[in-house]
C-alpha cells in the first residue's frame, strides 16, 4: 500500500480566500511514500508549489530532511514553495530535484535564477543543507530506496517542456500529470499519455477548466474536466483526481463539478473526485 498526501492542489497562483479554503489555496505539491515502517522517511514529492511550505510545517524541526522531488515543469506555480522550504536549510539535509530542462536553460540554471537577487536574497549554494538539481530525460528509473520504486517519465503537451510521471510503488501505480494541454475536441489522447497512465490505481490530472471556459482559453495549456475523464477512461485507471484547480474556482463550484461526474463514475466503475489540500489517501 502507498500513501498519497495533497499539500497543494491549485493551479496558476496561490489563492487563499474564504470561498475556496475547503479545497485549499496552495499551488501544486503532492507527497507519496511507502506504507511500510519507514513512514515519511523516504518522501517522493511531485512539484514544489506553495503547498511545499505546508509540508514543511508538518515536519519535525529537530530532524534533518532527505527526499526526492520530481518537478513537472518550471512554471512558477510548481516551484514557488522551494525558496521557503526551510528543512533544507539545515546541516545534513538533502533534497534531490529532477526536472525537465528548457531548450536554452538547464533546470539547474533555472533554479539558480530563482535563488538570485532581486527574486530571492539567498543563493542555492548558501543553504546549510544541500539541494541537488539533476537533468531528467524521458524513460524509466529506479529509486535507490527501500522497495525500489520505479518512475517512468514522459513528455506531455503544455506551453513549455513538461513531464508526466508514473510511479510504481508498493505494487501500486500513481500517475501525476499536473499541466496538460487538452486538444480542441477534448477527446483524442496521445498514445504516449495512455501508455503512461495505463491501468493506474490513481491518476492525478490537470482539470483547470469547464468546457465553456475552454472555449476562451483553449491555448492556455490546460485540460477540461471532460478531457481528464477521457484520459482516465481511455487508460483504464481505477481512480481519477481532478487537480490544478483554477484559482477562481470556489469550493461550492468544485462540489457541484464532483457531483456532475457521479454518473460517469458509476457507469465506468472509476472513482472520480476533486483533490483537496490536506487529503490523505491509501492506495
Ligand atoms: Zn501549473
Ligand atoms: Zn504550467
Amino acid at each position: 500500500m502507498a500513501k498519497v498526501e495533497f499539500f497543494g492542489v491549485r493551479g496558476s497562483h496561490p489563492t487563499p480566500r474564504t470561498e475556496n479554503l475547503r479545497f485549499g489555496g496552495n499551488t501544486s505539491c503532492v507527497l507519496v511514500y511507502s506504507d511500510d515502517d519507514s513512514g515519511r522517511e523516504f518522501p517522493i514529492i511531485f512539484d514544489l508549489g506553495t503547498g511545499l511550505t505546508r509540508l514543511a510545517q508538518e515536519l519535525d524541526p529537530s530532524q534533518i530532511f532527505s527526499g526526492v522531488s520530481f518537478v513537472s515543469h518550471l512554471h512558477f506555480d510548481h516551484i514557488q514553495g522551494l525558496p521557503f522550504f526551510w528543512p533544507v536549510d539545515r546541516v545534513g539535509s538533502r533534497l534531490r530535484i529532477l526536472a525537465p530542462s528548457e531548450v536554452d536553460l538547464t533546470a539547474k540554471e533555472s533554479f539558480d535564477l530563482l535563488f538570485s537577487s532581486p527574486f530571492f536574497p539567498v543563493k542555492l549554494g548558501d543553504l546549510r543543507g544541500e539541494i541537488v538539481i539533476e537533468p531528467l530525460d524521458p524513460g524509466s528509473m529506479t529509486l535507490d530506496q527501500p522497495g525500489n520504486p520505479i518512475v517512468t517519465v514522459s513528455h506531455v503537451s503544455h506551453t513549455n517542456s513538461t513531464y508526466g510521471y508514473r510511479l510504481e510503488i508498493d505494487g501500486k501505480v500513481i500517475v501525476y500529470i499536473a499541466d496538460h494541454q487538452a486538444p480542441l475536441d477534448s477527446h483524442s489522447v496521445d498514445d504516449s499519455v495512455v501508455e503512461l497512465c495505463r491501468a493506474a490505481d490513481l491518476l492525478i490530472h490537470d482539470a483547470q477548466y469547464t468546457s465553456d471556459e475552454f472555449q476562451q482559453k483553449s491555448h492556455w495549456g490546460h485540460s477540461t474536466y471532460n478531457f481528464a475523464v477521457q484520459v482516465a477512461l481511455q487508460s483504464g485507471v481505477k481512480s481519477l483526481a481532478f487537480y490544478h484547480h483554477d484559482p477562481g474556482r470556489t469550493d461550492d463550484e468544485l462540489d457541484r463539478i464532483e457531483k456532475s461526474f457521479e454518473a460517469v463514475a458509476i457507469a465506468s466503475g472509476m472513482l472520480v473526485f476533486a483533490a483537496r489540500e490536506g487529503m490523505k489517501l491509501e492506495i
